[in-house]
């Protein structure tokens, strides 16, 4: 069945004109295609890329008998017949550009394809040339990034189909009041992937009964903004009564793991963070999902279910990302007093002071225990919960003899004595570079 389809004509290099109409003419001798109509080329200025010549740029409508991958595998084999090279710069000069536009009035979302075309609302020189062929831009639908979901079905659908479409797809868990760090990782998780979600989940799972989850702060049009400007496809925002319905009562059990540290302070912690999890990973089914090092025993934690249960994903650890002051960004941070803001880099110092002390060659344990010690005991603002020295990776306590490489991890709080302290953790790895 024949289909109407809409092409992106371009070029900046050569004879413009010329390769753009043996471009079509070449494309009209396709069998399974033919040129009905061909806007008028207009010259526009280049957006994006390197410095570059201006381009010519018009819209040809076609009817076709080809699917829309078959159709995109010919002008891209076009592409390469002008001389255009593989793997050139993003955005970068080019004899002959066929960008699929429209075909038909389907919505396709692949890894090779993406239709209507995401950034064609943007482009002036796509728009007025496809309003000279009788279609009105404002009627099409406008793929909105990212796309918001609350319902867990419909979360998995849009995953699935990802997936269908040979997307590698990434999924990066938070619970919202988004900052740099989250940024980072969704900036990560881009790198690797074709499809990144988010997800804003504010888990009661993972919150005891005397902590801030009421109080927890919920910015959700921030985050979106924030999202929006990092490329996100989708976010998921469910309700809690949408990830646990009445009677939910499983729970993925965590073990060595989640003792001491947070799994001591916090008793049914990171069994609430590895089923809100597994969860989302059950939901997603995703190749890849990003977490945070700043909170490296979660970390360790999540390895150990995603392993024990087999999911097929693999995990990314993200480095920390601080302000300048050394402060590792947290959605808590917010919380602090000035006074306690200014003094809170204290805990990222006296890791600091462990790092310098066995880059000169301290080996012991306690020496390097007692060089951070020493730094938080100068700041009477910050109650050490605790500062520990783990084996690096699975942070399992360390083995006697000399420390070769190892994580140090510490909690301390501020406001200690108030109605609402503050909990803040920072670790950083003995024996790496700085931001490992
Ligand atoms: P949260 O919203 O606090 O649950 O965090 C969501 C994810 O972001 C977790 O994987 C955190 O480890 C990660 N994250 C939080 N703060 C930072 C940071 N400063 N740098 C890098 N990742 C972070």
């Amino acid at each position: 069945m024949a289909v109407i389809a809409y092409i992106g004509l371009g070029a900046n290099l050569g004879e413009r004109e010329a390769q753009i109409r043996a471009g079509l003419a070449a494309l009209g001798r396709v069998p399974g295609v033919r040129v009905l109509d061909v806007s008028s080329l207009r010259e526009t200025a280049p957006v994006g890329g390197p410095p570059q010549p201006p381009y010519l740029n018009g819209v040809a409508r076609l009817e076709t008998a080809l699917s829309a991958p078959a159709l995109l595998g010919v002008c891209q084999q076009l592409e390469r017949d002008a001389g255009r090279v593989a793997g050139g710069p993003r955005n970068g000069p080019r004899p002959l550009d066929l960008d699929l536009l429209l075909y038909g009035d389907e919505r396709i979302d692949t890894a090779d394809l993406i239709v209507p075309h995401p950034r064609l609302h943007e482009r002036p020189f796509v728009l007025e040339p496809l309003r000279e062929l009788g279609v009105e831009p404002a009627a099409l639908p406008r793929p909105a990034r990212p796309l918001v979901v609350a319902d867990p079905e419909e979360f998995a659908a849009l995953n699935t189909g990802w997936l269908h479409g040979r997307c590698r797809t990434g999924l990066v868990p938070t619970m919202g009041a988004l900052h740099e760090g989250h940024a980072s990782l969704l900036r990560i998780a881009r790198q690797t992937c074709d499809r990144v979600a988010a997800t804003i989940f504010v888990n009661p799972l993972q919150f005891g009964p005397k902590e801030d989850f009421a109080r927890y702060p919920r910015t959700l049009e921030r985050d979106l903004a924030l999202l929006a400007r990092e490329g996100a496809d989708a976010v998921f925002v469910p309700e809690t009564s949408a990830m646990y319905p009445g009677g939910f009562v499983s729970r993925i059990a965590v073990g060595r793991e989640a003792e001491g540290m947070e799994g001591a302070a916090r008793p049914d912690h990171f069994s609430g963070v590895a089923t809100v999890v597994a969860k989302l990973f059950a939901l997603a089914r995703p190749t890849h999902a990003f977490f945070g090092r700043k909170d490296a025993q979660q970390v360790a934690v999540l390895r150990r279910m995603t392993r024990d249960l087999g999911f097929p994903i693999g995990l990314v650890e993200c480095p920390t990302v601080r302000e300048a002051d050394g402060l590792a960004l947290s959605s808590r941070n917010v919380y602090l007093s000035p006074e306690d803001r200014r003094a809170a880099p204290v805990l990222y110092r006296a890791l600091r002071a462990a790092h310098a002390a066995h880059a000169a060659g301290e080996r012991r344990a306690e020496a390097l225990l007692a060089v951070a010690r020493g730094h938080l005991a100068q700041e009477p603002r910050a109650r050490l919960e605790y500062l520990e020295l783990r084996r690096e990776g699975d942070l399992a306590p360390l083995a006697p003899g000399p420390v070769t490489f190892a994580r140090l991890l510490v909690v301390a709080r501020f406001a200690a004595d108030g109605p609402h302290p503050v909990r803040l953790l920072d670790n950083l790895s003995l024996g790496a570079p700085l931001d490992a």
